[in-house]
């Protein structure tokens, strides 16, 4: 058997960083140059773990609390973790190993968390992306902190893209879309939902929000990426007023 066919069968050899291609024989998925150039957030909000300009929660949580009660991601959803983030979405499965190697050191800031719940999909959906990116992201992090993926939820209706939407909007579409399927599992838990990016936070938040009308005790969120404050709701009110007059 050669190694290329041995490698897609166990996931266990790896002798190209996922970023640059540069050869390895260390194991790793990312060589040490391009891990240390993935954009990190200097200065986070408490509680949606989102890159903020000031220390201090953010005003998206201080105007109405997300229902996860604390999200962490480990990188700014830029540049090469922004692209390998669509390049798993796009097909390369294999890249759930490096997301969720990724995601692994934050795991600890949840230690009370008893399960992992992923964002689910539409059959629909599924069968256009070939395969349930967030449910294998979730497995693939299982298979390395331990925790059980319990698929709570699923998705009822296909949503419009979050991106253009208001805030008002993107309540209103995502209203309603998760079924909550294994509520006795559910009930008095403490959860974390797991995905590949954070970006207006709203998916995250009818998620967490319908596994606690199903009695979850407390929900969490961790993600690979997120999208840095002032790129989802622009300046907020206290930066835009210390910038200098043009
Ligand atoms: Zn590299
Ligand atoms: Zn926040």
């Amino acid at each position: 058997m050669c190694i290329t066919s041995l490698s897609e069968k166990f996931g266990i050899f790896n002798f190209t960083c996922d970023v640059c291609g540069r050869e390895l024989f260390t194991g790793a998925r990312l060589c040490d140059a391009c891990r240390a150039a993935l954009p990190r957030a200097r200065c986070i909000c408490p509680l949606c773990g989102r890159s903020v300009g000031e220390e201090g929660v953010c005003p998206e949580c201080k105007e109405r609390r997300n229902a996860c009660e604390k999200c962490r991601s480990a990188f700014l959803h830029e540049g090469d973790a922004a692209r390998l983030v669509r390049r798993y979405k796009d097909g390369a499965r294999y890249l759930a190993a490096t997301l969720a190697g990724e995601m692994l050191p934050l795991l600890p800031a949840f230690a009370d968390a008893e399960a992992l719940v992923p964002i689910p999909m539409t059959a629909r959906a599924v069968r256009r992306r070939g395969f349930d990116h967030g449910r294998l992201l979730a497995e693939t992090l299982s298979g390395l902190c331990g925790l059980p993926v319990l698929a709570a939820a699923v998705k009822q209706r296909e949503t419009a893209p979050q991106k253009t939407l208001s805030r008002r909007e993107r309540e209103r579409n995502l209203e309603g879309c998760f079924h909550i399927v294994r509520r006795a599992e559910v009930r008095g838990k403490t959860l974390l939902i797991a995905d590949d990016t954070m970006t207006t936070g709203a998916t995250v938040h009818e998620l967490a929000s319908a596994l606690l009308r199903a009695k979850a005790k407390k929900v969490y969120a961790v993600t690979f990426t997120s999208v840095a404050y002032r790129d989802v709701f622009g300046l907020p009110p206290a930066e835009t007023l210390r910038r200098p007059l043009p």
